[in-house]
């Protein structure tokens, strides 16, 4: 199956997600559930840009004109002041333009004289910023799926909103399997090594906008994986495994799944990546990822940060993102495979005005510090092999 086609599939499996309404102060990363319209138009009154003087620009097309001083209007000020012809308002920045004004003179392009200010420097219109140019009422500010960063958030309290409609991080449970794992930190006997691969997706998971729930990881006995499954089902919206998904004996995740699960599709055509597994477990979507530290992270960006994104509506260009879809120049050959698309790990840099993609040697699925050391990934089409000079379709992870 191709990737597209586990997607499409894994789609029909949606996450189960919930909005709830949040303080801006309390938004911070979270994703907004609906589009907002502004509330107001921005700027709300036509305003100087500069702290300086209101005047009429035919005022001031002689050098050392002299004008009247009238008065001073600051930002926040409901004065209603009338600049008329030779006179000048002294204005702050952000302050409501004075009737009859149509420019701005600096402060640094003026002297002050008794009651009068010479005008040493040009009347600017643009000085002046407009009523609505940047959005007015009722258009769409933030729009339905976006990732609420600090500028986001600022949109929204600046367009009147206390509170927004935001996604409840759906919760997803992250099942390691395996008898060789250890925690970090425990002592190590023969044969066994430290777990990785649930915290990897600890993090990816909540870069989705999603709430990471890790779970004891569990050896490879068919009761116990069956006892953590009924767990993370009842808790969770969704299920991460990793681990156990071969063809091998005890690939046992891909074992129950057979037999008491429900497997929407076993293997994809990636490379690395090995054969991932979706379905659901008592109604509650569940992807079985591959065991190896790069492929179970491949896997991921592959067909669960789509899955996730379809299934909570995220914004194509605003919606968390993981990496970036880029063209990069090959230095070196990347080599690709006969039917799958080949993820191969590069370095990816700009060189010349152009991204470049060094390819290094060792691209074991197992080999962690790979996924360190590179910062892209190849999208090579099936059969296609990168030889050097070719540009080819990468992403340029986050
Ligand atoms: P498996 O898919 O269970 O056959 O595992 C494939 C490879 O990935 C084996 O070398 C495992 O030891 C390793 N592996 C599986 N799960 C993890 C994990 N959670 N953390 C680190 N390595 C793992
Ligand atoms: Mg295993």
């Amino acid at each position: 199956m191709s990737v597209d086609q586990a997607i499409e599939l894994a789609n029909e499996i949606p996450l189960f997600f919930e909005t709830e309404i949040r303080k801006l102060s309390l938004a911070h990363n979270m994703i907004l559930a609906n589009s907002l319209e502004s509330k107001v138009d921005d700027p709300r009154f036509d305003n100087s840009a500069m702290d300086g003087w209101a005047v009429k620009e035919a005022d001031c097309t002689t050098p050392n004109s002299k004008l009247e001083i009238i008065g001073t209007i600051q930002a926040g000020s409901s004065e209603q002041i009338e600049v008329k012809q030779g006179q000048a308002c002294r204005i702050m920045t952000g302050a409501p333009i004075p009737s009859g004004a149509d420019s701005i003179v600096m402060i640094e392009d003026s002297v002050i004289l008794d009651g009068f200010v010479s005008i040493i420097g040009p009347a600017r219109p643009h000085f002046i910023r407009k009523q609505g140019e940047n959005i007015t009422i009722g258009e769409i500010g933030l729009e339905s799926g976006s990732k609420l960063k600090p500028s986001h958030l600022a949109m929204a309290a600046m367009m009147g909103y206390a509170e927004i409609p935001v996604i409840k991080p759906p919760k997803i449970a992250i099942i390691g399997t395996g008898d060789e794992l250890i925690e970090p930190g425990q002592p190590l006997e023969a044969g066994q090594i430290y777990e990785s691969n649930t915290t990897a997706l600890v993090g990816l998971v909540s870069e989705m906008g999603c709430e990471p729930v890790k779970f004891p990881f569990v050896s490879d006995d068919i009761n116990s994986l069956r006892k953590a499954f009924d767990l993370a089902a009842s808790e969770c919206d969704a299920i991460l495994t990793s681990g156990g998904v071969s063809m091998g004996e005890w690939d046992l995740v891909r074992r129950l799944m057979e037999k008491e699960g429900d497997i929407k599709f076993w293997k994809i055509l990636i490379k690395p990546g090995g054969p991932p597994l979706f379905g659901s477990w008592k109604n509650t979507p569940l992807f079985g990822l591959p065991g190896n530290p790069v492929s179970s992270q491949i896997v991921f960006l592959s067909i669960v940060v789509p899955w996730i994104s379809n299934s909570c509506g995220y914004h194509p260009i605003q919606g968390p993102k993981l990496f970036d879809k880029v063209r990069v120049k090959l230095l070196s050959a990347a080599k690709g495979t006969k039917n799958k698309v080949t993820l191969r790990r590069i370095q990816i840099s700009e060189r010349d005005d152009i991204l470049i993609g060094e390819v290094p040697e060792n691209q074991g699925s197992g080999n962690l510090r790979s996924m360190i050391d590179c910062n892209g990934l190849t999208f090579l089409p099936m059969g296609v092999d990168g030889k050097p000079g070719d540009i080819i379709d990468a992403l340029w992870l986050r």
